[in-house]
């Protein structure tokens, strides 16, 4: 049985922090109401095509979905649940923001099989965090970990920040100790990025950024004290304890099957890749187009609720045509990416052989454990030596990457520059 994650997103926030360019924004109680009923809708109708999947991770990501009334979040589980085999141990991550979620909701998460809480923290200065505009200070972060706690969360991230407006090594070095000293599971640390259009850009002259040297030894010092107090980088930005690295993202970096659902979610099934529209009233007629087409498909020969396995299987790879034929193998993913944009899809892309190869280096590079040679050759029935010889020499003698038996990884040094090393992993 194939593995596959889902990932819902939810893109309600009580208001916009100053840096955010994601899909997400303030709603209306009708608003959100009306969202999760489109996006129930829409995991019934995909749930059709998934029968012999095996679901092993689900991710509330956002936005804010601890907005969401823990009602709703229920429903959405319990809707995954009916349509999809969801494994015994899968992991469930929510993300949360200081604030909103109070030990009721909390509690109702655990009920419902929710296993590991992901808190919008980034800074433990309370300036810092007035300057890019989030909802909470350190305080109200505090109550919500230990309500979290208390409501039996033992699998807990927290997200930090590093390049705010204003912040110093000192500030920064302190709030790397006040979170250590919480002994959450997993840390993430990113980078501020500098988004055009934000109100954080636009009014960037009248901030004090770190510069590029601080920015460097705040990045530095990251690893070294998580490292110190017992966590391991096992990706370019993410930090847990042995075994609580987040399964769901390492389906992303390993290129795993995923579908996401909700305005702007991203999937990618069998090296076809898609995405949601971004706005409410094209997903409003992405759902209706995916429920007209299943009930076309429903009135000719598939009848998904009492099909067989392979007719599910074949309807998900396209292989089913409308007369109820199979097409051959060569046909199947662009028969399926022909269906995903005659229901509303956008960004809809069969990836070449070599969009793959690009994809499997540059996401498998951000893991410390770096790519599995043995498992190129499986997969590309060629050597990663044959395709990349050239990158896997230079950057092996320049000390950036090394090869330990069938793995492939980058140093610490080539951790530093891995932008530069990614791009030139790219056709
Ligand atoms: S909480 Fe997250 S998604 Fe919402 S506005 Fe802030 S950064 Fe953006």
């Amino acid at each position: 049985m194939r593995s596959l994650s889902i990932y819902i997103h939810i893109p309600f926030c009580v208001r916009k922090c100053f840096y955010c360019d994601f899909l997400s924004g303030p709603a209306t109680d009708g608003e959100m109401d009306s969202y999760v009923n489109l996006l129930l809708r829409e995991i019934r109708e995909q749930s059709i095509f998934y029968g012999d999947h095996r679901v092993v991770s689900i991710f509330f990501g956002g936005g804010t979905p601890s907005l969401l009334s823990s009602r709703d979040t229920g429903r959405i589980l319990e809707q995954i649940r009916d349509g999809f085999a969801v494994a015994e141990d899968v992991e469930i991550t929510i993300e949360c923001n200081p604030g909103t979620a109070v030990a009721e909701k909390l509690k109702n998460y655990i009920t419902y099989g929710i296993n590991r809480l992901s808190i919008g923290l980034q800074s433990t200065d309370d300036e810092e965090l007035a300057r890019i505009g989030r909802i909470h200070d350190y305080d109200s972060f505090l109550e919500t970990y230990r309500l979290a706690r208390t409501a039996g969360f033992d699998n807990i991230n927290i997200d930090l920040m590093a390049g705010l407006p204003g912040q110093s090594i000192a500030s920064y070095r302190k709030t790397l100790e006040r979170v250590v000293g919480l002994s959450p599971e997993h840390i993430s640390a990113y980078s501020l990025i500098l988004e055009e259009g934000t109100p954080l850009y636009v009014n960037r002259n009248t901030y004090l950024f770190p510069d590029e040297d601080e920015d460097r030894e705040m990045y530095e010092l990251t690893g070294t004290a998580l490292g110190e107090a017992g966590f391991h980088r096992y990706e370019i930005s993410n930090y847990a304890r042995e075994g609580r690295e987040c399964r769901h993202n390492k389906v992303y970096w390993r290129r795993g099957d995923y579908v996401g659902f909700g305005l702007g979610a991203s999937s990618m099934v069998e090296n076809v890749r898609w995405k949601n529209p971004d706005r409410h009233s094209d997903y409003a007629v992405c759902v209706e187009q995916m429920e007209a087409h299943d009930r076309d498909l429903d009135s000719g020969i598939l009848i998904h609720a009492a099909g067989s396995k392979a007719e599910q299987t074949a309807h998900i790879t396209g292989t089913a045509t409308e007369r109820g034929m199979y097409i051959e193998e060569g046909k199947q993913a662009a028969t399926f990416a022909e269906m995903l944009r005659r229901t509303g899809r956008c960004e809809v892309q069969l990836l070449t052989p070599l969009e793959q190869m690009e994809e499997f280096m540059f996401l498998g590079l951000r893991l410390t454990e770096g790519v599995d040679l043995g498992e190129f050759r499986q997969y590309f029935k060629k050597s990663a030596d044959e395709i990349y010889r050239k990158q896997i020499e230079t950057f092996t003698a320049q000390g950036l990457m090394e090869r330990r038996g069938d793995r492939l990884r980058l140093t610490p040094r080539g951790v530093d520059v891995s932008n530069a090393v990614f791009a030139a992993f790219l056709f």
